[in-house]
């Protein structure tokens, strides 16, 4: 948890009675990321000057040339650098076998210099490539988007101290326990049951003893799961779904979605919406977390924490 206060915005509702009643707090993703890579910049400066010019390595596999693909990929990098995490991107052909895939991610597994190795997902390639394969290959010692079988098993077992948590859910985490509302004991709502997203939340909230309820494409009214939430969390892909009207008043609301849709006044002709309808929720929610701004620079974040303690770990052992 970050140790600095409360990153939080209040705004006060300009009803048309004049009313001043407060609406939600807004959990400022952007800033508290931004504390967190300060804390981890100062942590680097001391390994390296510790371990004389020693820096932490990432290395970003891809395969193909996603566009959606490299716009992620150089926020990682960028963060990386900034920190002083030595950060590699390695690009693959789309051409690539899944047989050169798996040798390219061998040598980096053995490669004592990088500490942390990501897969950028989805793969583009021409060739049938096993995802599952893939992922898997990487060393679990290095899988800092703790995405293979043997983190995400260590994670459902609650061994949370022994595994790399996945970086979404991790930084959900850490954006919901910033608010001060006790997990334990709490009723959790979970919106989505992804291996990046949903399921490794149901399992994070869980093992922080909360009662979780997960939710997916065929769970029956879903209003009235929602309406159960004193912690409600959201990775459906879907623009605005979530209802502020479906809302428990005061819950806190996590918004993981990252939506493009229409809109005529920007120049783009699109923005970028969550999975929850903002403008409704933030009247009913005690907290909620805004798209942009929210989740996903705590996700980058995150994946630099998961790379440090990574290095610890080597440094630890080495
Ligand atoms: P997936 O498409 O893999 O999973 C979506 C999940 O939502 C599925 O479990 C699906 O159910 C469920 N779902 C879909 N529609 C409904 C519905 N109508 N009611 C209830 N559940 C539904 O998406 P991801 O988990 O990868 O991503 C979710 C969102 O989070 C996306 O918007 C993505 O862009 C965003 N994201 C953001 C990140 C960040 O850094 N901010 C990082 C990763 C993702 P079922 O299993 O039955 O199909």
């Amino acid at each position: 948890m970050l140790s600095s206060g409360p990153h939080f915005m209040r705004l006060a509702a300009s009803g048309c009675l004049g009313s001043s009643r407060s609406i939600a707090t807004i959990i400022s993703g952007k800033e508290m990321s931004k504390l967190l890579r300060e804390r981890l910049k100062k942590e680097v400066q001391k390994m390296t000057s510790e371990f004389s010019g020693f820096k932490p390595g990432l290395l970003v596999l891809q395969v193909g040339d996603r566009d959606d693909s490299n716009l992620y990929i150089s926020t990682k990098l960028k963060a990386a650098a900034q920190i002083g995490i030595d950060a590699k991107h390695v690009r693959l052909p789309n051409t690539a076998t899944q047989h050169e895939v798996l040798q390219s991610i061998m040598s980096v597994n053995e490669n004592r210099s990088i500490h942390g190795l990501i897969v950028q997902l989805p793969l583009d390639s021409v060739n049938a490539i096993d995802t599952e394969l893939i992922i898997n290959a990487v060393s679990p010692e290095k899988d800092v988007d703790g995405l293979t079988c043997i983190n995400a098993g260590k994670l459902s077992r609650g061994e949370l101290n022994d595994c790399f948590l996945p970086c979404t859910p991790r930084g959900c985490m850490e954006l919901i326990r910033h608010t001060g509302v006790t997990v334990a004991g709490s009723s959790a709502v979970v919106i989505g049951r992804s291996k990046i997203v949903g399921a490794p939340m149901h399992d994070l909230l869980l093992w922080n003893h909360a009662t979780v309820t997960t939710c997916h494409s065929k769970t029956r009214d879903l209003p009235e799961q929602v309406s159960r939430a004193d912690i409600l969390v959201v990775g459906a892909g879907k623009a605005e779904m979530i209802r502020g009207e479906w809302l428990k008043e005061g819950a806190v609301v996590i918004d993981c979605g990252i939506n493009h849709i229409p809109d005529p006044t920007k120049e783009s002709g699109k923005r970028v919406v969550g999975d929850v309808h903002y403008a409704s929720a933030s009247q009913r929610a005690g907290f909620i977390t805004p798209v942009p701004g929210g989740v996903g620079p705590m996700t980058v974040a995150m994946l630099m924490e998961n790379t440090v303690q990574s290095t610890r770990r080597f440094l630890k052992h080495d």
